[in-house]
């Protein structure tokens, strides 16, 4: 009874009355209250206001790590996963210990304290952000490693828009995820490998779920900024696990050209005029297409060139 009553208040983010749960579930009143005291102790925070009743306001870090669990039928990823409530980088932790664990195993964590972005960048991880580093073991030679932040990057878009009708969030190449040219999200894909094989990689990623514009660097948004509601992490996780499951498994059965495909059409870059700026050099012209390892195929005035993601921003 007590994950019935708490999948009715997970399913909205107002107060949903004692009166709603009693006629939906065939259960008194004094029965809620007793099973609302029970999942306190449990430590999950849930508001209560006279006439209107009860509000989930937080799920525990330690009931999130059991409930994905126990509620995921994903194939590979999230079959174990690693809540913390604190850490350095997720995507240190999982370098750590992914020699030793299974692909798809997750990090999560809501409060990293050195989150970092690309060439020693910073990821800022203000309150109300998450960071998931995925370790995946993909047969493939390492220089197809990009390819992960391909998947990513697609599975990341397409939970976005699935999460919320007409939200329009679209992928920046290599490695960002924005809505009306904000960035939401940020991917930092790191690889193990020997010359002809990937030991491992590890793909960070760092989503503005419910940070507020205060707490947010400039040109950032978050996802309650764009649709004005608080997005339970755990609902948010299980949908973005499910995509990524799927689209994992669809690129090791099928390999990478559907996949690509996706991508094109959520892609923010394709079509425009950008401006390449790498370590030594800069390019501008007209992004054309993506090659099958992630490369931008860019059109110059005087050639066309590949520009690999490693060491180029884009503007
Ligand atoms: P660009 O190509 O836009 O210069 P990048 O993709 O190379 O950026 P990353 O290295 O992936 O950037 O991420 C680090 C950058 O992201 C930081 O320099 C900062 O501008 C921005 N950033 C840091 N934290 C956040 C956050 N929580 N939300 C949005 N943007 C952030």
């Amino acid at each position: 009874m007590k994950s019935k009553i708490l999948e009715i208040l997970e399913k909205r983010s107002t107060f949903v009355s004692g009166e709603e749960i009693s006629k939906e579930l065939g259960i008194s009143r004094a029965a809620i209250w007793k099973h609302i005291q029970k999942l306190r102790e449990l430590g999950y925070e849930i508001e209560s206001k006279t006439n209107e009743g009860y509000k989930l306001i937080k799920t525990p870090d330690s009931q999130i790590q059991y409930e994905l669990e126990r509620l995921l039928n994903t194939k590979i990823i999230g079959k174990k996963i690693l809540f913390l409530k604190e850490v350095d980088s997720t995507n240190n932790r999982a370098k750590q210990i992914a020699l030793e664990e299974k692909e798809g195993t997750v990090v999560i964590s809501e409060k990293q304290t050195s989150g970092r972005g690309r060439r020693g960048r910073n990821w800022e991880s203000p309150e109300g952000g998450i960071a998931i580093s995925f370790i995946l073991k993909p047969n493939v030679s390492p220089e197809r490693a990009p390819q992960m932040t391909l998947i990513s990057s697609l599975a990341l878009v397409e939970t976005l828009n699935t999460i919320h009708n007409g939200l329009n969030a679209k992928i920046k190449w290599p490695n960002d995820i924005l809505i009306s040219g904000r960035k939401i999200s940020g991917i930092l894909t790191e690889l193990s490998a020997d010359m002809e094989k990937i030991n491992y990689v590890v793909v960070g990623v760092g989503v503005n779920l419910n940070s507020t514009i205060e707490n947010l660097p400039e040109n950032a948004t978050s996802l309650e900024i764009e649709t004005k509601e608080q997005v339970p992490v755990k609902q948010f996780l299980k949908s973005f696990f499910n995509h990524y499951d799927k689209l994992y498994l669809e690129y090791l059965n099928g390999g990478i050209d559907q996949i690509i495909e996706r991508w094109k059409k959520n892609s923010d870059t394709l079509g425009k005029k950008v401006k390449i700026i790498g370590i030594n050099e800069t390019y501008e012209g007209l992004a054309k297409d993506i090659d099958e390892n992630g490369a931008l195929i860019l059109e110059t005035n005087e050639k066309e060139i590949r520009v690999y993601s490693g060491d180029v921003s884009l503007r």
